[in-house]
C-alpha cells in the first residue's frame, strides 16, 4: 500500500493484492476507486482483482497447504501468529477504525468498538487453536481402537460484505487459521482496506507465504472463481441471500462446503410487561446502527396492543435524541448510507411504507449535508406482508406491528423467509421461555439486543443461511474428521 497527496489524515491509499506472500498490482492493471460516502472524497484504490489473480491466489493456497507449511506447525505456534495479529490490531484500533469510516460511512465510534472487538475474537481464536481435539474409541473388540482426528479442510475461499468489514473477516479468519487452513479472500469492493492491513499484520508476525491471500474485485470476476474452482474445499460467505443462492449453485459441481450468513428480518417483540424504556431505546439502537445496515437489525418492531400508543410517544420522544451527521465527529449516531445504490434502495422502500402505512417519522434525505445521510424512518400500522414487513431493507427504517397474544406474535415474527435474530421484551420468565421456543432463528435476545459476545455462536436458519461464525464451534466449520481404525 502506498499514502498519496495530503496529510496523513486524509491521504489516499493504494492498496495492492495480497498474494503468495506478496502485495502486486491485478494482472488487469484497473483499480476501483472508492469514494467517501459522506462527502464523496477519493479516500482509497484497491485492484480490480480479475479470474487470472483469483486462480494465482487459489494456486498459492494450494500449495501452501500441500506442503504443510501452516498446518504442519504446532497448534501452539499457530496460536502464537494469531495472538500477535490480536495484538496489531487492539495497538492500531484507531488507524483501523478511521478507514472503516471512510470507506463504509460508519461513526467513528462505533467502528472503534468494532475494532476492539475485532481484535477479541483473534484474541478467543488463538486460544482456540491449542484446545482442538478429536475424539478416540479405547476398546472396539478384537484388540481394535479408533482416533478421530480434526483435520484442516483445505483451501477456504472467504467472500465478505460491506457493513462490518474487519469484524465479519475476523469471525472467518482467525477459525480457518487455528483450523490449518489456507486461505483466499475477496472482501467487498466497497471496503477492502482494513483485510490488506491485516495481510501485512499476518505476514510481519510469521504465517508463511500463501496461507492468506487478498484478491479484491468484484464477485463477478472473483468471488465466482472462488465459489466454482475444484482447489478450493471450503467458501465461507457472508453477504446478501440472492448471492448466497448464486454461490451454492456455483459450489455444486465441486460438492464444496459452503457456510452462509445472510439477511435477516428480525422481529424484536415488546409485550405489555417489558421495561418499556429499555425496549424503546434497544428497538432505536435496533434499526440505526451502521444505519440500519445490520443482518441482525430488528426492523420488525412488534408491540402489544395494551401499551402502542405510550411506545409510539416514547418512540417518537426518544428517536429525536439520534443525530445524523459526519461520521467522525463524536457527536453523530448515525453515519452515511454505504453508497448511492443502496440509498435509492432504502428510499424507494420509503416509498412504499408511504402508499402502504403510516409515517410515524423521519423518511427524508438529512438536508444541509453533502452525502448519504437518511434520517431514522418509522412506520406504524403496518401489517405483516406488506413491503417494508417482508423485505430486508439495510438501512435505518422501523416497521412497527401490533399483536394481542404471545401466539399471535410468534406466528407473526416467524412469518418471514428469514431467520436470523430476534428479541423478546418480558418481565415474565415463562413467557419469555415460551416465545424462545416457538421463535425459528439462529439467536433469541431476551431483555436486550445486538448483544453479541465473542463466545457465543451467531448465524441464521431458514434464508439466512447456515453454519455458525464466533464461540467454540466456529472452528469446526473449518475442520474436517477423519477416522483411524487400528487392529493391535
Ligand atoms: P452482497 O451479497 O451484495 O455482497 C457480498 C459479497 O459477495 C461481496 O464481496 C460481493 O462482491 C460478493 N459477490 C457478489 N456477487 C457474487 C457472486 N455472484 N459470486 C460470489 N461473490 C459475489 O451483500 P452486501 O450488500 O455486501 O452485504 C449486505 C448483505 O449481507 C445483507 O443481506 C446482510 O444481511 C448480509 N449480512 C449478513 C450477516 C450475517 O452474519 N448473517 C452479516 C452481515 C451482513
Amino acid at each position: 500500500m502506498n499514502v498519496q497527496g495530503g496529510t496523513a489524515e486524509n491521504a489516499v491509499r493504494n492498496y495492492r493484492l495480497f498474494i503468495d506472500g506478496d502485495h502486486a498490482a491485478s494482472e488487469s492493471g484497473r483499480v476501483i476507486e472508492r469514494h467517501n460516502p459522506a462527502t464523496g472524497a477519493l479516500v482509497a484504490t484497491w485492484p480490480a482483482g480479475t479470474a487470472k489473480d483469483a486462480e494465482r491466489a487459489i494456486a498459492a493456497a494450494r500449495a501452501a497447504f500441500a506442503d504443510r507449511r501452516w498446518c504442519g506447525l504446532s497448534v501452539a505456534e499457530r496460536s502464537a501468529v494469531l495472538f500477535a495479529v490480536a495484538d496489531r490490531i487492539r495497538d492500531n484500533a484507531a488507524e483501523l477504525a478511521r478507514i472503516e469510516s471512510l470507506e463504509s460511512g460508519k461513526t467513528l465510534a462505533q467502528a472503534t468498538d468494532e475494532v476492539l472487538w475485532a481484535a477479541d475474537i483473534w484474541r478467543y481464536a488463538a486460544g482456540q487453536a491449542r484446545a482442538q481435539h478429536g475424539d478416540s474409541h479405547g476398546n472396539l473388540g478384537d484388540g481394535k481402537l479408533a482416533l478421530v482426528l480434526r483435520e484442516p479442510a483445505g483451501v477456504v475461499g472467504m467472500i465478505t460484505p460491506w457493513n462490518f468489514p474487519l469484524v465479519i473477516l475476523s469471525q472467518k479468519l482467525p477459525f480457518a487459521l487455528a483450523a490449518g487452513c489456507s486461505v483466499v479472500i475477496k472482501p467487498s469492493e466497497l471496503t477492502s482496506g482494513t483485510t490488506l492491513i491485516v495481510a501485512s499484520y499476518l505476514s510481519d508476525a510469521g504465517l508463511p507465504a500463501g496461507v492468506f491471500n487478498v484478491v479484491t474485485g468484484y464477485g463477478k470476476d472473483v468471488g465466482a472463481v472462488l465459489s466454482a474452482h475444484p482447489a478450493v474445499d471450503v467458501i465461507t460467505f457472508t453477504g446478501s441471500t440472492a448471492t448466497g443462492q448464486a454461490i451454492i449453485a456455483a459450489a455444486a459441481p465441486t460438492m464444496k462446503k459452503t457456510v452462509l450468513e445472510l439477511g435477516g428480518k428480525s422481529p424484536n417483540i415488546v409485550f405489555a410487561d417489558a421495561d418499556i424504556d429499555a425496549a424503546v431505546d434497544a428497538a432505536i439502537k435496533g434499526v440505526v446502527l451502521n444505519q440500519g445496515a445490520e443482518c441482525c437489525a430488528g426492523s420488525r418492531v412488534l408491540v402489544q396492543y395494551s401499551i402502542l400508543e405510550d411506545f409510539k410517544a416514547r418512540l417518537l420522544e426518544k428517536v429525536r435524541r439520534v443525530t445524523v451527521g459526519d461520521p467522525l465527529s463524536p457527536d453523530s449516531t448515525i453515519g452515511a448510507i454505504v453508497n448511492e445504490t443502496q440509498f435509492e434502495k432504502i428510499k424507494a422502500y420509503i416509498a412504499k411504507g408511504r402508499a402502504q402505512n403510516t409515517l410515524l417519522c423521519g423518511g427524508e434525505p438529512v438536508a444541509g449535508l453533502p452525502g448519504y445521510f437518511l434520517q431514522p424512518t418509522i412506520f406504524c400500522d403496518v401489517r405483516p406482508g406488506d413491503a417494508i414487513a417482508t423485505d430486508e431493507i439495510f438501512g435505518p427504517v422501523m416497521a412497527l406491528i401490533g399483536f394481542d397474544t404471545p401466539e399471535e406474535a410468534a406466528i407473526i415474527a416467524n412469518d418471514t423467509a428469514y431467520g436470523l435474530a430476534s428479541g423478546i421484551w418480558t418481565s415474565s420468565v415463562d413467557n419469555a421461555i415460551w416465545m424462545a421456543r416457538a421463535i425459528r432463528a439462529g439467536i433469541v435476545w431476551v431483555n436486550t439486543y445486538l448483544d453479541l459476545p465473542t463466545e457465543v455462536p451467531i448465524g441464521g436458519i431458514k434464508q439466512s443461511g447456515y453454519g455458525r461464525e464466533n464461540g467454540r464451534f466456529a472452528i469446526e466449520e473449518f475442520q474436517v474428521l477423519k477416522t483411524v481404525v487400528i487392529q493391535d
